[in-house]
């Protein structure tokens, strides 16, 4: 008879390689082993000989790969006797501090920039309960004031400084490897703070020191790409960004938070940064609905984009395996898609077989 194995999220699947013992409480509502997709008709379209792999992080329980860290974070934060939490948050953090917070039975207080987060990200938060606070500032000045106010108040930081953050991100890249049985040539993801291309790079890299010299693996590490929309492009320009602007509002951070570390996965990883206008990320958005049947939100299109654009140039040569991460799911940011496809809006007819047949027949 078959046995199986209930998966009951990332901390238990991967417990020797995180910092919990067999006393620790955790927080957990099923995070991670999310689908790693092979693009089908995209590589067709464009007539490259590559293999493009998207890491579905949309389908994590809140929608984005936020609760990957969030569950690591908050179950650090309980053990730790943590009655709180903060973070500043584009939308994504917010949602997954808030619902981790309610499942492990703690508050959770949020400082989102008033008017830019997504509709879907607000509601979330709205509904998981936590105490909200909106500035009339940006992300770069809520991380700044919560930065300061962890000194006259006693909650936890979450934000992905918290290390314990990067710990429950770095599982992606395990799975990664898990999955294809080597890490691909390049990983290609959106940068915002770059807390997340920092926990890949950390992913793979534990993986490969175990694995060298030991499995045949023929290739221990990726090349790291971090792409980000040209208006929220610090690391492009090589110098934090005072006004960030980009519809992609999950990455429209002008001071990320780990800097140095992602210069450090640059070097380390041979990659490169490089930035692309809202048009771009837009049309990679709709290209993976359009083609593939897959629906993220704008931000995480950037990894397409840049991952295409380096296709195009040669930069990624033919014959490579490349993962895209898609950091969250389409459903965050309804008002956005919709926008974009004013062109093929509905058609509306009357209520009868006559003109429902017409509009069909019309189209074929
Ligand atoms: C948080 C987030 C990012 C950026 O991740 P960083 O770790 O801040 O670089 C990208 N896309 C989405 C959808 C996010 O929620």
């Amino acid at each position: 008879m078959a046995t199986h194995t209930r998966y009951t999220g990332l901390i238990e699947h991967y417990r020797d390689r995180l910092p919990v013992s067999d006393s620790t409480r955790i927080i957990s509502l099923g995070e991670g082993n999310t689908p790693l997709i092979e693009l089908h008709n995209i590589p067709k379209l464009i007539g490259k000989n590559v293999k493009i792999y998207i890491k579905y992080e949309g389908l994590n329980p809140t929608g984005s790969f936020k609760d990957r860290g969030m569950s690591m974070a908050v179950t650090k934060a309980v053990e730790d006797g943590s009655q709180a939490i903060i973070c500043a948050s584009t939308g994504n953090t917010s949602a997954a501090a808030a619902a981790y917070a309610v499942r492990a039975g703690i508050r959770a207080f949020v400082l989102i920039p008033e008017g830019k987060i997504a509709q879907g990200k607000l509601a979330q938060t709205l509904m998981y309960g936590a105490e909200i606070i909106q500035i009339r500032g940006n992300f770069d000045e809520g991380m700044s004031l919560v930065k300061q106010v962890i000194d006259h108040a006693p909650v936890t930081i979450v934000n992905s400084i918290n290390p314990f953050r990067i710990e429950g991100q770095k599982t992606a890249a395990f799975e990664i490897v898990d999955e294809l049985g080597r890490a691909p040539d390049f990983h290609c993801l959106p940068v915002g703070n770059a807390g997340n291309i920092t926990a890949y790079w950390k992913g793979y890299s534990e993986y490969a020191k175990e694995t060298n010299g030991i499995a045949a693996v023929s290739s221990n590490t990726p090349v790291m790409c971090g792409y980000q929309a040209a208006g929220a492009a610090p690391f492009t320009a090589g110098k934090m960004i005072d006004n960030p602007e980009t519809i992609a509002t999950a990455i429209r951070i002008g001071h990320p938070q780990s800097w140095d570390l992602a210069w450090n996965v640059q070097k380390e990883s041979g990659g490169w940064f490089d930035s692309f206008s809202d048009e771009k990320i837009l049309a990679a958005q709709k290209m993976l609905s359009a083609y593939e049947g897959i629906f993220c939100e704008p931000a995480s299109a950037t990894s397409l984009a840049g991952a295409l654009n380096d296709i195009a140039t040669g930069k990624i040569p033919e014959g490579s395996t490349i993962v895209c991460t898609l950091t969250g799911n389409g459903l965050k940011d309804p008002d956005t898609a919709i926008q974009q496809c004013t062109e093929t809006h509905p058609v509306s007819v009357d209520a009868s077989l006559d003109a429902v047949k017409k509009a069909i027949l019309d189209n074929m």
